[in-house]
């Protein structure tokens, strides 16, 4: 998201991998996959389920050296790199046909892992743009130039603009009928305005190490005087800093619906020649944008029309080495990978170029190799499969909506209608980018960098003048991750999350309902909870809980809190209730969702018995298998004091409150997970 911020378009549970920044690489760990082994059957269920569940996992999986945690979604992501990996340097290595899939993508990988072609070039691929940058003269041809900068986004979901606006082609937040283009803010080398402002001795140690980067970085593209370029630039981005939304902002979606039409720019923030922006960004003819940061497209613009024209060729300069870094000489990138790694990340390694090119080739053709990736790990069957679970899951979920009891009826009928909206993906899409017209050549790892840009950019153009397409997929199916888009109305399963151990195509239902599943249908209640409560059934930003609903919905929440704040896993520190609320409820409701599918999947029959197992308690294990993981005191603190998921076990236990459960393992009153009926909660 640009320069930080959160965006509630989206909110994603299993995402937090999907930057690929996993500091995984050196893992020794042997993957293990949930199974009855990993149970330990001498732990009875009702005393204490998630020893029950993962017992002997736990007993013999330990911290990977450097790592505080592991579980899960670590394995599945270091498991899916090294399947990434291994199809991407297939690619490179093989000969393939020319203009196909594996071509682009073996091409894309090989010139970016070339470092003697990329040396030997050094900054002479830069050279037209650098010269177009030296024949800015007024604040015309400078606000045109700008405007070129626009189209340097490859997603513009996830990038962080190193330019001053960043452009994301969506949905209108009223309007659910045109794709329009959203504005926000951007342009910080340091990505956050506190950086530039904060007068701690660390903030104005930070900038004095940064500008000594942007002079490092200018100095050796051969540029004289750096210095002096450097203190300008820098203090040309904290004039920027100045501009932008105060960071409290990013967390209230309505602060970003502010439509502007063509003339709001000439009138409202002067300084940028808007035509001749507009012009140079391709969006000459749109009459409707939205700008998320008022403040920022105004103070920007001011800026324009207010500084030295040399100032800003610098910062330009400087902005677009930046930019282009990957793919100029190992000088620039070892600077970078000092500066953004080691200073400003705090001692990260610096990445391996393998590593690089590999996140490289997914960023730019992420779903050429998601396309590799299915081919070989996520079959037709698969995904089918995967499907008819998630229709089971809609089903069952419009029986509790309807049963609600907290929902009054017409905000009922409003959930009911979004649900029957709600578009769900799974594996990968129906229909995957066309990469045709996207020329990929060996030995050209800047031109194929541009090249890919410029399609995707033209992509988002086009986009501006087509329908609103709901299932157009927002993350790489080859990444494990959820996302929910919230606007429009859809949400995306990918084929690398559905896999063992939470989802198995040719595995026990049972197991695939009590994991995936439930992990799908957590998802889906945050499109119905307090954070789908704003977008109605086709996107639009509209609240549609009653004052009533609300207070009904946290009467019956607080329930759960109250069990939560119960839970000590030190005798000084215990769950905060409160704080992990919403993920708990989504987790409750999850857990009850998935459990009516796996019944409505029966259609009446009963299940087999495997190795001496139920259904029902397989069902129920891979739930509490799914929460497995370990970690050290220290981040098992933190996750308690800072995170709004609860840890792993307390997750697991959310079975407390599901009576099938008791019926499954015979919990007994005596035993020590067991609640009374009138102390089980529901909410959904
Ligand atoms: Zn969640």
């Amino acid at each position: 998201m640009a320069s930080g911020s959160t965006n509630r378009f989206f909110a994603s549970l299993w995402t937090c991998l999907l930057a690929g920044s996993l500091l995984l690489v050196n893992c020794i760990l042997v993957r293990v996959e949930a199974a009855k082994g990993d149970a330990n059957p001498s732990v009875k269920p009702g005393d204490d389920f998630y020893g029950y569940a993962n017992g002997e996992w736990l007993a013999h999986v330990s911290l990977p050296a450097g790592q505080h945690t592991y579980d899960n979604r670590i394995m599945m992501a270091e498991k899916t790199r090294d399947r990434v990996r291994g199809l991407i340097q297939e690619s490179a290595a093989a000969h393939v046909p020319s203009g196909s899939v594996a071509q682009k993508v073996g091409d894309y990988y090989a010139s970016f892992t070339n470092e003697a072609d990329i040396e030997a070039k050094g900054f002479a691929p830069l050279t037209d743009e650098m010269g177009r940058i030296s024949a800015i003269a007024n604040r015309s041809t400078l606000s045109a130039y700008l405007g070129t900068t626009l189209i340097r986004e490859v997603d513009g979901l996830t990038a962080n603009s190193d330019h001053v606006f960043g452009v994301w082609v969506n949905q209108g937040f009223e309007d659910a009928d045109h794709n329009l283009p959203h504005l926000w803010q951007g342009g910080l080398g340091l990505t956050e305005s506190g950086r530039y402002l904060d007068s701690s001795p660390q903030a104005v140690e930070l900038r004095v190490k940064y500008q000594a980067h942007v002079a490092a970085v200018l100095r050796l593209a051969g540029l004289a005087d750096s210095d002096t370029r450097a203190t300008s630039t820098v203090r040309l981005e904290t004039s920027i800093a100045r501009a932008f939304a105060p960071d409290s902002d990013a967390a209230d979606v309505f602060k970003q619906n502010n439509p502007w039409k063509r003339g709001d720019f000439d009138r409202k923030a002067p300084g940028i020649d808007w035509d001749a922006y507009f012009q140079s960004a391709g969006l000459a003819k749109l009459s409707s944008f939205l700008v998320w940061q008022p403040s920022a497209v105004i103070g920007v613009s001011a800026l324009v029309g207010s500084e030295d024209i040399e100032a800003w060729k610098d910062y330009l300069r400087f902005h677009l080495i930046e930019h282009y870094a990957q793919v100029l000489p190992k000088a620039v990138r070892t600077e970078g990978s000092n500066f953004y790694g080691e200073i400003l990340s705090g001692g990260a390694e610096a990445p391996d170029r393998v590593d690089e090119a590999i996140d490289a080739t997914n960023g730019a053709l992420g779903e050429a190799v998601g396309q590799l990736y299915t081919e070989r790990y996520f079959s037709g069957d698969a995904k089918r499969r995967a499907q008819a679970m998630a229709r089971d899951l809609v089903t069952a979920y419009r029986g509790r909506i309807a049963n609600l009891t907290w929902m009054s009826p017409s905000t009922r009928e409003k959930a009911l209608a979004k649900l029957a909206a709600l578009e769900i993906d799974v594996g990968y899409p129906d229909t995957w980018i066309d990469y045709s017209t996207l020329k990929i050549v060996p030995n050209d790892a800047f031109g194929n960098m541009k090249r890919a840009e410029g399609f995707y950019h033209e992509r988002d153009l086009a986009k501006l003048n087509q329908p609103v397409n709901p299932v157009e997929w927002p993350l790489n199916v080859q990444v494990p991750g959820a996302v929910i888009m919230f606007s429009p109305n859809a949400e995306f399963f990918s084929a690398a999350i559905l896999q063992p151990p939470y989802f198995d195509a040719e595995g026990d239902s049972a197991s695939n309902y009590g994991s995936a599943g439930a992990g799908m249908a957590h998802e889906i209640t945050h499109s119905f909870d307090e954070l789908g409560n704003i977008y109605d059934a086709r996107g639009r930003l509209r609240m549609w809980w009653s004052d009533e609903d609300r207070s009904r919905f946290h009467r019956e929440a607080e329930k759960l809190a109250v069990q939560l704040d119960g839970y000590c896993p030190f005798a000084d520190l215990c769950l905060k209730g409160k704080q992990v609320l919403g993920e708990s409820v989504a987790d409750l409701a999850g857990l009850l969702v998935a459990h009516d599918a796996y019944v409505l999947s029966l259609k009446g029959k009963a299940d087999v018995v495997i190795d001496g197992f139920t259904g029902e308690q397989r069902f129920f294990r891979a739930f509490a298998q799914r929460w497995r993981r370990v970690q050290n005191e220290t981040a098992l603190r933190k996750q308690i004091t800072t995170d709004t998921h609860p840890p792993g076990e307390y997750r697991s236990d959310t079975v407390r409150n599901i009576d099938a459960w008791y019926k499954a393992f015979k919990v007994a009153p005596s035993d020590k997970l067991y609640l009374k009926p009138d102390a089980r909660v529901r909410v959904w």
